[in-house]
């Protein structure tokens, strides 16, 4: 069915990049006999799922959405894929995204936009554009993304499906084609809060292969998803998280989910995170940075593309090099990889590195406080609910604000869930809330979730 579904909208969205039809029929198939057999196998057995480009699979093409991978297959399974392929899930193909997850858009995809099947002239968000319009359009129930500052939640709110990041450490980064390593983690994408806790059970936990994965058992999400019980609990509003540049249907939705969490019994109060006022700008030093000495692997030796220069006749390996990363980066690419080089650059590190890492620490420190204070943050996901499909590309600035409520848990590496909230009146389109909760308390975020759901 969902094959089906796929082939009868995909022409239109472009959420998908690759798709390995065979593979997934057959898993299917051979769940279906197991489970006859009377196998007890895992509650997502069998269900398909679509799994973002830059998660590597065994054998099917992963790109990254960009051009200096494309055709590029890899030889191994992230961690995340191995784990979905252990659980018995279909793995349905290859989700597009913006280049190496730089935007909010998918419209920095090498391979095309994608678009919102809410509105079909209207981005679905980004990176993360093409797992969050699969599951919104009901080609695929579960989706595996990757956020780094937004690019699972923003995509959610966009859609009007659920979208978590997991706490940093708490889902393997192995076989993730690397943005920035100190920001980046997997998590669902989801129609459900239950579904998205099943998936994120199935996904997460200790991983050897990953050094920064955390040696603990994955939090009891499932058990709260069921639960849904507020009473009691201590919800703080995030006031920088709110207010001017936030869309008035957008606040209106997020008002009223707030008004319902007080009736379920939660206490609510306002909080302040005054540092919060810097973490657009201490992520765009941070992530380019990371970003730029990652992406110092695409040397065309070792994967993917290799172009010559023209009219050399016997090119040095630099001159490959140079005119490769020439051809196969896109120019947001090309934009952070200069600016985190000069931000790293011998006289500029400390201003720029090390001064970005300090605030770093008071953005933590803001969460730290807060969380003394109460169980749970909330705030609206995105300022905004889709833009229009060109609106943004040729303005930088404008589309790095759309993660402007999301990127301080990344920076704090925090859990963080957006769940659909109702639709903004000005314009029809879905808003998201989020929620976040202190690192490994990831079973606060599907709690509060599944009681507004
Ligand atoms: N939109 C943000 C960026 O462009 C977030 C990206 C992400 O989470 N991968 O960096």
């Amino acid at each position: 069915a969902h094959l089906d579904r796929i082939d009868a909208v995909d022409g239109d969205l472009n959420a998908f990049l690759a798709r390995d039809d065979e593979a997934a029929l057959a898993t299917a198939r051979a769940i279906d006999e197991r489970r006859a057999a009377g196998e007890s196998l895992h509650p997502l057995a069998g269900v398909p799922i679509a799994v973002k480009d830059v998660v590597t699979t065994e054998g099917l093409t992963t790109t990254a959405g960009s051009r200096i991978l494309e055709g590029w297959v890899p030889p191994y399974d992230a961690t995340v894929t191995k784990r979905l392929r252990a659980a018995g899930l279909p793995i349905l193909g290859k989700t597009n995204m913006d280049e190496f997850a730089m935007g909010s858009s998918t419209e920095h995809s090498a391979y095309g936009p994608t678009r919102n099947p809410w509105d079909r002239e209207r981005i679905p968000g980004g990176s993360g554009g093409g797992s969050a319009a699969a599951v919104g359009a009901y080609e695929a129930p579960l989706a595996i993304g990757t956020d780094t500052g937004g690019s699972i939640r923003q995509p959610a709110a966009v859609t009007g499906t659920v979208g978590v990041k997991p706490t940093y450490g708490g889902v393997s980064r192995y076989g993730l084609i690397a943005l920035a390593s100190s920001l980046d983690q997997a998590g669902p994408v989801t129609r459900s809060v239950l579904d998205a806790a099943l998936l994120h059970d199935v996904i997460g936990g200790h991983d050897p292969m990953d050094s920064t994965s955390i040696d603990r058992p994955v939090p009891p999400v499932v058990e709260a998803a069921r639960r849904a019980d507020v009473a009691g609990l201590r919800i703080g509003v995030v006031r920088e998280l709110g207010g001017e540049g936030y869309q008035p249907g957008v606040r209106a939705r997020f008002d009223e989910a707030v008004e319902l969490l007080t009736k379920a019994g939660a206490e609510v109060v306002e909080v302040s995170c005054p540092s919060f006022e810097y973490a657009l700008s201490t992520y765009y030093l941070i992530l380019p940075s990371e970003a730029s000495s990652n992406l110092a692997r695409f040397d065309a030796m070792r994967y993917g593309l290799r172009t010559a220069p023209s009219g050399v006749a016997a090119p040095s390996a630099e001159q490959v090099m140079t005119a490769t990363r020439e051809a196969g980066f896109g120019d947001e690419v090309k934009r952070r990889i200069i600016i985190g080089t000069y931000a790293l650059s011998s006289g500029y590190y400390d201003a720029y590195y090390g001064s970005a890492q300090k605030v770093r620490t008071l953005i933590a420190r803001d969460f730290d406080a807060a969380f003394e204070q109460v169980d749970v943050l909330v705030s609206p996901t995105s300022p905004t609910t889709a833009f229009k499909l060109g609106d943004k590309l040729d303005d930088p600035m404008s589309m790095y604000l759309q993660d402007v409520a999301t990127i301080p848990a990344n920076l704090a590496g925090i859990p963080g869930l957006s769940l659909p909230v109702g639709v903004a009146e000005e314009d029809g389109l879905p808003v998201g809330l989020q929620v976040l909760a202190p690192a490994m308390a990831d079973d606060r975020l599907y709690n509060v979730g599944a009681a507004l759901e």
